[in-house]
């Protein structure tokens, strides 16, 4: 399997590690109260879908430009639909003289 990186190109999967679902969103305790809240942390920290077919999965490219990524994934062919970098996340830096 191999995943194209936007920054490095297609490189072998052993570079890569994957981190999970990039789907659950943070709940925002300045919006959400009480009890809701844990409700919904909990949700947010333990739940997840077992998806047969697409999803979006953050990946981390630590044998390469040690760049957060998020990729949709087929988890039934491992397809990769497209890879991105993970919004918020620094984009690789070229080295700077004497590095
Ligand atoms: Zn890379």
């Amino acid at each position: 399997m191999r995943i194209a990186c936007p920054f490095c190109g297609e490189r072998e999967n052993g570079e890569f590690t994957y981190l999970g679902d990039a789907s659950p969103k943070r709940p925002n305790f300045a919006i959400d109260g009480g009890e809701v809240v844990e409700d919904a942390f909990y949700d947010y920290v333990y739940l997840r879908d077992n998806v047969a077919g697409v999803m979006r999965e953050y990946w981390y490219h630590g044998g390469g430009c040690r760049s957060w990524l998020v990729a949709e994934r087929n988890t039934v062919t491992h397809e990769f639909i497209s890879v991105k970098a993970a919004p918020g996340a620094g984009a690789a830096k070229p080295a700077q003289a004497g590095e």
